[in-house]
């Protein structure tokens, strides 16, 4: 007898209290071998955009070589097949059950699902572990046991219960083995604008950077989208080639780590509410909303393409959106001043952002991304009292204080050496390189938004 390990979004060895689950079944068996396997969604995988393949791939090959080249790859198109893969990876590997972290997001949820049904009606077990957060979603509670709808209340229960404990790679008997059917994982079809490193290794070593070059001044430097003031994980901590509590347990009391805790707190928060409310992930958490007017038809998806392209005629919201289509990431200040824009600028809806989003991050998590884009766009967990409408151009001024983020995304402003880059319009020659004027006026559409909201009111 054997065991199965099925890698999902926990591609590392250290601090895998699944795969650790594993090791230690497999110790109480004959053989004392893991299988571990991946599978992936050839079809799905076609689909995403370069960066999101490369990403993917990078991440799954650095895992194949921490395991010596052992990891089995079943390649299928939907989760019936998967689960069949997985019955044939059992009978091969003579192992009655399979381990897999549990996953909470509404696909992995339904893909578990399917799994655990077809291995029940094989006679095998999904045996699920540990997840992707210190805290498993569903956890946190208030006193009354109903769950928390606002992030700070549940960032002081959460702080109380957060696993920080390391859990290192046990011993394995005789080691990793690989499936006789293991296919090899695809590679990329479309290029990636930048070369992608991932990877476990590679994760580690951006938090020890991170920790020796930013994390003091993480409270301070943060929202600046002109410096490196934050730690680059969200990709590792989406693929899990990092756990968080590898990240919270090296976390001292200064401010400056607290305010980073809390971050990696909104990441908890929102895999909690999209557990308890999983329609939320492309719909309304305040339902009312979904009555709000929004511009659709021609023009309206004119707008959205030239958002699209960071074409918009606001510097900083250019840059933004050419950040994402160059590198699959854009800094957090900015990914708000864009959504802003796309919502309460262009009156579209959040989820056509959304789904731009999902294809281009490489980090991207359903969670984070439908709540980061709610929370914006004034549907969502944000418990302010006031309609946040961020102003182009002032959040310009203040997080790009010189204009070096713009410059470096926008070469048509680059020859503006300072602030001033964020108003083109004032300049003599702020369109001698054929920057786009501006698609709208920000302050008419700043009225617009809440005429609109207005509107929402009389009818709700
Ligand atoms: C509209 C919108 C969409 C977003 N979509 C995603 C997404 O798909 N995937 C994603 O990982 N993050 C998303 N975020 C959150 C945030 O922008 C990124 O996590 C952050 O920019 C990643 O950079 P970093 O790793 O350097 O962050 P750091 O500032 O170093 O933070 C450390 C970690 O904390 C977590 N974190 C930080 N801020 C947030 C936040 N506001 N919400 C949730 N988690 C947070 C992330 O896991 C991040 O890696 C979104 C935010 C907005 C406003």
């Amino acid at each position: 007898m054997s065991i199965v390990y099925w890698f999902r979004k926990d591609l590392r060895l250290q601090d895998n209290e699944a795969l650790n689950a594993a090791i230690t079944l497999a110790h109480q068996t004959d053989l004392n071998t893991v299988f571990p396997v991946l599978a992936i969604n050839t079809h799905a995988y076609q689909l995403l955009e370069g960066i999101r393949q490369h990403s993917l791939t990078e991440g799954v090959r650095a895992l194949n070589k921490s395991l010596e080249n052992n990891l089995s790859i079943l390649a299928v198109s939907n989760n019936q097949e998967l689960a069949e893969a997985l019955v044939r990876a059992c009978a091969e590997a003579n192992s009655t059950e399979v381990l897999a972290m549990e996953c909470f997001d509404p696909e992995s949820v339904r893909s578990q699902d399917v799994v655990a049904e077809v291995l029940k009606t094989n006679g095998l077990t999904l045996r699920l572990v540990g997840s992707a957060y210190a805290v498993k979603p569903g956890t946190v509670r208030k006193p009354d046991g109903t769950n928390y709808r606002v992030y700070t209340p549940f960032y002081k229960s959460w702080v109380q219960l957060a696993d920080v404990a390391q859990k290192p790679l046990p011993k394995l008997g005789t080691g990793f083995k690989k499936l006789s059917f293991s296919t090899v994982f695809p590679e990329p079809s479309k290029q990636s604008p930048i070369k992608v490193i991932a990877g476990e290794a590679f994760a580690l070593r951006t938090f020890n950077r991170f920790s020796k070059r930013a994390l003091l001044s993480y409270d301070e430097m943060r929202n600046r989208a002109d410096l490196s003031g934050t730690s680059h994980l969200s990709h590792a901590l989406a693929h899990g080639e990092i756990h968080p509590r590898t990240l919270l347990a090296q976390l001292g009391d200064s401010q400056a780590e607290e305010v980073f805790r809390k971050e990696i707190a909104w990441r908890e928060f929102y895999a909690d509410v999209l557990h308890h409310y999983p329609h939320t992930l492309n719909d309304y958490y305040e339902p009312r909303f979904k009555k709000l007017r929004y511009d659709t038809g021609k023009s309206a998806q004119e707008r959205f393409e030239a958002w699209t392209k960071g074409e918009t005629g606001y510097p900083m919201v250019d840059a933004g959106m050419r950040q994402l289509l160059a590198e699959g990431w854009m800094h957090n200040r900015v990914r708000m001043i864009v959504a802003s824009f796309l919502v309460k600028d262009l009156h579209l809806e959040w989820t056509w952002g959304a789904a731009h989003f999902e294809a281009h991050l490489s980090d991207f998590d359903p969670a984070s991304n439908s709540h980061g884009w709610q929370w914006t766009a004034g549907c969502g967990t944000d418990a302010s009292p006031y309609y946040r409408i961020f102003n182009p151009i002032l959040q310009g001024l203040k997080f790009d204080p010189n204009g070096d983020y713009v410059r470096k995304y926008v070469p048509e402003l680059s020859h503006i050496k300072d602030g001033s880059i964020h108003e083109p319009w004032e300049l003599f020659d702020g369109y001698l390189n054929g920057y786009p004027e501006r698609l709208v006026d920000h302050n008419e559409e700043r009225n617009e938004s809440l005429a609109r909201l207005e509107e929402l009111k009389q009818i709700s």
